[in-house]
Formats: C-alpha cells, sequence, structure tokens
C-alpha cells in the first residue's frame, strides 16, 4: 500500500519542484494569493470541518474547534500576509572598512527553500497543518501534508479540499496511515516540519538525514507548572483548569505537572477542583467537553491513573456531577489529580496528554528547579506568583522551548512570538519572523567592488609590504 503512496507522493515532488523553479522567485501576489486560497478552505468550510473534527473526536464542540483550529489559524494567515512583505525584505549587512566606500555591498535574501513536507498530528488537526501552511506560503514555497490517520474524517476531507482549491504542482495531502507517514519523511524535501510526540520525531529525523533534509520538530514533553508561595491560587486554579480541560488536556502545551509550596497544596488542588466544577458543571452530556480520541489513548490513560493508584497516590477525580463513568463508551474521563506522586509512576514518566494532573509540593522554590533540570527540557514552562525575584530565578536557572508568566498555554497563541521546542521537545520554530526565515534559505549575497580589492588588502601573490601590512592590522 505505502508502496504505491510512495511512487505517488515522489511524483507530486518532483512535479512541484519542478513548477517551482519555472516560477522562480515566487513573486509575492502568488505567494498572497495562496494564504488567501488556504484561509478560504477553513472560511468556506468551517461547518463541515468542525463536524468532521466532532465526528473523529467522538464528541468536540463546534465553538472549540472554531476557535483553536479554524479562527486561530484563519488570523495567523492574515497575520501572514500582513507581514510577509516586510518578512522578505533583504537585510543589508555590514562590511570591514574600508569595503563599503569602495562600492561593495552585501546582503541577506531570504528566498524560498522549495517544496515543503509538512507531518501533522490529531489534537488540533487544522491548527498544525494549515498554520505551517500559511507561513510556508508566505515564505514562496509549494507543500506536501500528511496529516493524522486518526482524524481520518478530517484529513480526508482537508484532502478534497485541497484538492478543490489548489492544483496538486502548489499544495497536496497524502491521507494515511504510519507506513504512508514513513514513506513521507524518506522523501527528498528542500525541508520538512513535523509536529507530533518525541518518539516519532526521532524517526522523522533519522529518516530525513539520509537525504540531508533540514527538519523543524514541533515535539512534546512534560510541560511543568511551578506555583509560588506568592501565587494567587484562585486565580492559578482557574488558569490551568481551562489550559488542562481544553481539548480534554490533549494538548502539546497543556500543563502536565504542578509543583506547589508544600503548605499550599490544598488551596492549589482547591482552586482547581472550584474552577473545573464552575466551568463544567457535568461532563457526560456536556458537550463542551471534548472526549480522548481514540479507546487506546483512553485505556492508556486509565491505566496511567491506575498505576498511580497501584504505588500509592491519592487519587482525586472532579466530577461536580457525580456521574458514573463506567457505563458508557463516550470516552469522557473527569479531570483526575494524583496526589503524593512518585518518579516511578508512569504518570511522572510520560507526557500525560490528557485530563490527569499529577501535584508534587516542594518545601524551597529550588527543589522545584533543580527537578525540572533533571528532566527532559520541556516544550513549556508556566510560573504563578507575583515575586519577581522568584519569577527571575525560576526563568534564569531553567530552559524549556517557551514561558507563559501568571497563565497557562498562552505563549503558543502570540502570533510574533516563535513557538518551538529545545533539545527533546523540538528544534526550529515557526510563527513570528522565526517562522518565515525558518522556511526560507538565508542566502549570503556579496557585491564586489570595481577596485582591486583582493591587491589593495595584499591577499594577491607575490606576497609583500601590502600583505604583511594587512596581516599586522589583523594580528593587532
Ligand atoms: P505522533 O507522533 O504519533 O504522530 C504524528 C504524525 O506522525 C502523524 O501524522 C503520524 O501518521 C506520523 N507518523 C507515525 N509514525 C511515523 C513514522 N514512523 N515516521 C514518520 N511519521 C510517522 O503524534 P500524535 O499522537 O498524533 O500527537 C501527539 C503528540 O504530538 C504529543 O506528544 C504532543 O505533545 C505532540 N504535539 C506537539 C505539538 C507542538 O506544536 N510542539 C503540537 C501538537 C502535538
Amino acid at each position: 500500500m505505502a508502496g504505491d503512496r510512495t511512487k505517488e507522493m515522489q511524483d507530486v515532488l518532483k512535479r512541484q519542484r519542478a513548477a517551482h523553479e519555472a516560477d522562480r522567485p515566487e513573486p509575492m501576489d502568488m505567494r498572497k494569493d495562496r494564504v488567501k486560497r488556504a484561509i478560504a478552505i477553513l472560511k468556506e468550510n468551517a461547518d463541515a470541518l468542525c463536524s468532521a473534527m466532532n465526528a473523529d473526536f467522538g464528541n468536540r464542540s463546534p465553538s472549540q474547534s472554531m476557535l483553536t483550529d479554524i479562527a486561530g489559524t484563519i488570523n495567523f494567515g492574515k497575520y501572514c500576509l500582513k507581514h510577509a512583505e516586510k518578512w522578505a525584505r533583504p537585510d543589508k549587512r555590514h562590511l570591514q572598512f574600508p569595503l563599503g566606500l569602495l562600492g561593495a555591498k552585501a546582503e541577506v535574501r531570504y528566498e524560498p527553500k522549495g517544496v515543503i513536507g509538512i507531518l501533522s498530528p490529531w489534537n488540533f488537526p487544522l491548527n498544525l497543518s494549515f498554520g505551517p501552511l500559511m507561513q510556508v506560503f508566505a515564505a514562496g514555497n509549494r507543500a506536501m501534508i500528511k496529516p493524522s490517520e486518526f482524524t481520518e474524517r478530517t484529513s480526508g476531507l482537508s484532502a478534497e479540499l485541497v484538492d478543490r482549491y489548489f492544483a496538486p504542482e502548489e499544495c497536496a495531502v497524502f491521507a494515511g496511515g504510519p507506513q504512508v507517514a514513513a514513506a513521507f519523511s524518506e522523501l527528498p524535501f528542500d525541508h520538512l516540519v513535523f509536529t507530533g510526540s518525541t518518539a516519532t520525531g526521532r524517526k522523522v529525523m533519522e529518516a530525513a538525514a539520509r537525504n540531508l533534509v533540514p527538519v523543524t520538530l514541533e515535539l512534546g514533553g512534560k510541560s511543568p507548572v511551578i506555583m509560588g508561595e506568592s501565587a494567587d491560587f484562585a486565580k492559578a486554579g482557574e488558569r490551568v483548569a481551562l489550559g488542562k480541560m481544553l481539548n480534554a488536556g490533549q494538548i502539546c502545551l497543556a500543563p502536565d505537572y504542578l509543583y506547589v509550596p508544600e503548605a499550599k497544596a490544598d488551596e492549589a488542588v482547591h482552586g482547581i477542583w472550584q474552577a473545573t466544577a464552575a466551568m463544567y458543571p457535568t461532563l457526560l452530556d456536556n458537550d463542551d467537553y471534548a472526549s480522548v480520541v481514540t479507546d487506546r489513548h483512553f485505556d492508556r490513560l486509565q491505566d496511567m491513573v491506575k498505576d498511580a493508584r497501584d504505588k500509592g497516590a491519592e487519587v482525586i477525580e472532579i466530577n461536580p456531577g457525580d456521574e458514573d463513568f463506567s457505563s458508557t463508551n463516550a470516552r469522557k474521563m473527569p479531570l483526575t489529580i494524583l496526589r503524593n506522586v512518585t518518579d516511578d509512576m508512569q504518570a511522572m514518566q510520560e507526557e500525560i496528554f490528557g485530563p490527569v494532573l499529577p501535584v508534587k509540593t516542594y518545601g524551597q522554590i529550588d527543589e522545584a528547579i533543580d527537578y525540572v533540570n533533571r528532566r527532559d527540557r520541556p516544550l513549556g514552562l508556566y510560573y504563578f506568583g507575583s515575586d519577581d525575584g522568584e519569577e527571575r530565578r525560576v526563568l534564569e536557572r531553567t530552559i524549556s522551548g517557551g514561558v507563559t508568566v501568571n497563565d497557562v498555554v498562552f505563549h503558543v497563541s502570540m502570533e510574533d512570538l516563535p513557538f518551538g521546542g529545545v533539545g527533546p521537545s523540538g528544534m526550529g520554530s515557526y510563527h513570528g519572523i522565526e517562522g518565515f526565515r525558518e522556511f526560507s534559505h538565508a542566502r549570503s549575497v556579496y557585491s564586489q567592488a570595481k577596485i582591486d580589492v583582493a591587491k589593495l588588502a595584499g591577499l594577491k601573490p607575490p606576497y609583500g609590504e601590502a600583505t604583511r601590512k594587512a596581516l599586522r592590522g589583523l594580528m593587532k
């Protein structure tokens, strides 16, 4: 099966590259027109796309999908339209004295790379495929997309729509499972953007390395929330609950675990309990609350809670409506807080990616800092508190892809901030000017002065006094 698709994908890649070469330098009007058509797909088919996401998840609120996958992505497209010209401007660079005076010039031109592969996950199926696409187009590239097999209907509909709004030489979608994904990651793209798990990211980078394809890896990890003594625990609870319950915790940047002062642990847990109950008084028939995406993902989360309970954790289910979750197959799971967690528990070893929230406690803030530093560098890190010195200490002594202070997740929605991980949580970034540059080749262009610069600088044999003088200057 993957064999047929491989041939088809190779052919499309060849056609896209040939079209790219023929159309160089991909005029700005053409780039913008592509961004506009990508926006039109989302705008004109919003209802059908939200229904597809709802069906793929079992339940996913169309309002949530509109916010996270449709409107959010359209706005990012608009932001790209607004800034593309400015981003694409060449950058004048300094020259060593006196080359500038002699008429030499140096600049960096941000040129399209060519054909960019986009491999995306299921949790925000449109945001994470069309989001990078907007910037890939703004930078003058063409794109091939392999969306997730877990959101089959959304992926199928995206393929149909892209086929309708774009020529295959501009953009094409290849739906399929892990075999198609593996074959996709082996294609000799000019760049590959992968969003998904750290484990798959490793495989993708290995496959890309065979062709020396540059990669942007947007991965996951355990993003900690550190609450200081000075935090407003009621407010912090609201914000953590909102970020954790959105998409039922299936967000790369979801707060993964909490680190709170020992004496404030009850207050912190209470804050989360209250906020969750206020936003979601019931869960089973509540369309605002998403289902866990598949039975396999659901079972993994149930096993994680059981493992924690068996190893001595206190398990607190936030079930304000006192509903019976055991007799439904809706894959809805209440927010489950784990207290007294230890490092041998599954919940403290793998990315949670669901509505489970371990709570750890510290005596001194440095214990939390050291804990974070002993583990893989996270995608996000969150600090709550009003103590500026402590905030500085937490930020200066830890490393993470990004940070939100006094809230969670929000840094990703700031269009002008680069979004990405570091080490095991990813490499490279998009959004902001950094994203445009990520999908561009920074080409250095130097234009020589009319005068014989090599001779003047003593670079030309026979070496003599001019050379010695130049060397004396350089070694001073
Ligand atoms: P995943 O790694 O299982 O799958 C992502 C994509 O990779 C899918 O399209 C899949 O078909 C493909 N794939 C599967 N096997 C492959 C292989 N051998 N070679 C190449 N591609 C392969 O991830 P997922 O379960 O869909 O998504 C959840 C993960 O994604 C979490 O770890 C989450 O943190 C991460 N994530 C990161 C971001 C971010 O922006 N940093 C955003 C969303 C999700």
